[in-house]
């Protein structure tokens, strides 16, 4: 089976199966998207009202700044994977609650399972917390780490939220020059892994 045919098997699993509260108020689930081989994932926090309408991750103001971003490194959707550590919108776009996040955890889980990335990017506390519950995103955003995740060594850079630098000149920058570090991050990982013929 393809990872895509994997991925879309786990979708269809996990929305018969999930219990997160967040159902009850959004209009549907909005699931991963992008390249199912990617060798990198973004990982935001949840859907905003446009995702919501959409059923796609990343599309609204905050998604259009990380396109511009994608550019400004040369790269396009279609390079990566992105998705959200909670899968339903919550009302008026509040933060999730630690009891969401539990409940569409292990649907991240799988998915990151199943694409087997090498550097996992989070946009955002939440989904840094869910991974590393000590870390502050204002001492570790840009910083590169390594770690044992799911069975073998991954990269993790965590880098300010877009929406949260969208309507602050100076976190922008700080994001801006923390996401032009990627190029040379991904370099460094191929070097690391160089019978790994896969793009990246
Ligand atoms: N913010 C997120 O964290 N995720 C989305 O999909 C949209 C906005």
């Amino acid at each position: 089976m393809t990872k895509t045919e994997q991925l879309s098997q786990l979708n269809t699993k996990w929305l018969a199966e999930c219990t997160c509260e967040l159902r009850k108020t959004a209009t549907q689930d909005v699931t991963g998207f992008g390249n199912a081989d990617a060798r990198i994932v973004f990982i935001g926090e949840a859907p905003g009202a446009k995702e919501d309408k959409e059923g796609r991750p990343f599309i609204g103001s905050a998604g259009k700044f990380l396109d511009e971003m994608l550019a400004s490194i040369k790269m396009k959707r279609e390079d990566i994977y992105i998705t959200n550590i909670v899968k339903y919108r919550p009302p008026e776009n509040r933060d999730p609650s630690p009891e969401e996040i539990a409940s569409c955890s292990m649907w991240l889980e799988e998915e990151i399972k199943i694409i087997d990335p090498d550097l996992i990017i989070f946009l955002g506390r939440y989904s840094m917390n869910y991974f590393f519950p000590k870390m502050k995103i204002s001492e570790e955003h840009g910083e590169l780490s390594t770690e044992k995740l799911f069975g073998r060594l991954r990269n993790f850079l965590p880098l300010y939220h877009p929406a949260a630098a969208l309507y602050n000149g100076s976190l922008r920058e700080v994001l801006k020059a923390d996401f032009a570090r990627i190029p040379k991050i991904l370099k460094m990982i191929e070097e690391q892994n160089p019978c790994d013929t896969h793009m990246i």
